[in-house]
């Protein structure tokens, strides 16, 4: 059920329908939307009922909800959510359409910072780097642990960029969120319901991603878990799914990012690295995705993607990543959003040289 105010009801008035709905034993999530405030109330709802609120003083309406996603689906928050990230001016959710770039894993720190100052330059915003890795056979690489994440923080410090980086098991989260500034949820985990209320309890924003046999509304119970926690910045991302076809690693389904956006008010990510698998398909499939309407791009890149520790196969080049950004802009402004100018990296390769001869 949801409690919508009126449209300048008084802070006291909405503590009053908080402190009410406590005293019934469900869960009050207030959504401050830019034209409205909404109470969504979750849990046992039984023996609640809405004349009660109706009658209070500030509200304006109450409506049962029908999905069963309350506080992701469009019901309660009919605006997108904007996720912004504390410390940058990056707004993922808004015209801009946002690009996060960087390797699979993080394989050393000179390897981060090199492929930080690349994307920067042409035009990333948030970097990517795997520092925990969740691999298919324990004996493949499984990251750097803490020591990734440490060069994650060399690569922001010289670049500003932002970083989002996976965390693999509860226990990790606290460890993870001290350097991340966006938590990533992958494909094997997105049901690891452990996982997602440890993430729901910190302050960092969250990048779900779809699992290879998740539904899309399976998808968006998953983001509940994490809204229901009381962490509302959520990243819903598309990564590929498992089919009968082989020609590709996953099938890229790009019907999610409408789908998403009509169903929920969450940024929705598309990443046409894992979508793919193969370098030579990501660029058509990045330019699909900024055209079907996603929010941000997630796209893995290597300085040698020969060599990587793991995606190399996927991976692009810093030169490919180069010009395909110069094709996304064009793109995005035919579907009337834009992506970011270059900025001067100038100052940042000074910083690099310096931290390189300290
Ligand atoms: C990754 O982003 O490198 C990753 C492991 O992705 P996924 O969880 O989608 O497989
Ligand atoms: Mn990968």
């Amino acid at each position: 059920m949801i409690v919508v105010m009126r449209p300048g009801a008084s802070r006291a008035e909405l503590e009053e329908v908080i402190r009410r709905a406590e005293q019934m034993g469900c869960k009050p999530h207030p959504i401050y939307g830019e034209s409205r405030t909404v109470i969504a109330l979750v849990g046992d709802l039984t023996g609640v009922s809405r004349e009660i609120f109706d009658e209070m003083n500030g509200v304006a309406t109450t409506m049962r909800i029908q999905e069963q996603h309350k506080l992701t689906g469009r019901t309660a928050r009919p605006e997108n959510t904007v996720v912004a990230l504390p410390g940058s001016d990056v707004r993922i959710g808004a015209d801009e359409v946002i690009i996060m770039a960087g390797p699979c894993s993080v394989e050393s720190r000179s390897q981060i910072i090199e492929t930080a100052i690349a994307v920067k330059e042409a035009g990333a915003k948030v970097l990517r780097g795997g520092a925990f890795k969740p691999r298919t056979s324990p004996y493949d690489f499984q990251g750097l642990g803490e020591e990734g994440l440490k060069h994650l923080a060399a690569a922001r410090e010289v670049t500003g960029l932002p970083v989002i980086t996976e965390v693999v098991t509860t226990e990790a989260v606290p460890l993870v969120a001290e350097y991340a500034d966006i938590l990533q949820i992958g494909a094997r985990n997105m049901q690891n319901y452990g996982l997602l209320n440890a993430v729901g309890k910190t302050s960092r924003p969250v990048m779900l991603k779809r699992g290879m046999s998740g539904l899309l509304k399976e998808l968006l119970m998953c983001a509940e878990y994490i809204a229901a926690n009381g962490n509302y910045n959520i990243l819903l991302c598309e990564r590929g799914i498992r089919t009968y076809e082989t020609a590709t690693r996953n099938t890229f389904d790009l019907n999610a990012v409408p789908v998403l956006k009509q169903s929920s008010h969450l940024p929705v990510v598309a990443d046409p690295s894992h979508g793919t698998g193969y370098r030579e398909f990501v660029p058509a499939m990045a330019k699909a995705s900024v055209a079907a309407g996603a929010d941000a791009l997630i796209i893995e890149v290597h300085p040698d993607p020969d060599k990587a520790m793991s995606d190399g196969r996927q991976s692009l080049s810093l030169e490919d990543f180069t010009r395909l950004m110069r094709d996304l802009r064009r793109v995005a402004v035919a579907v009337d959003r834009f992506i970011g100018e270059n900025e001067d990296v100038d100052s940042t390769l000074d910083e690099l040289e310096a931290l390189e001869t300290a």
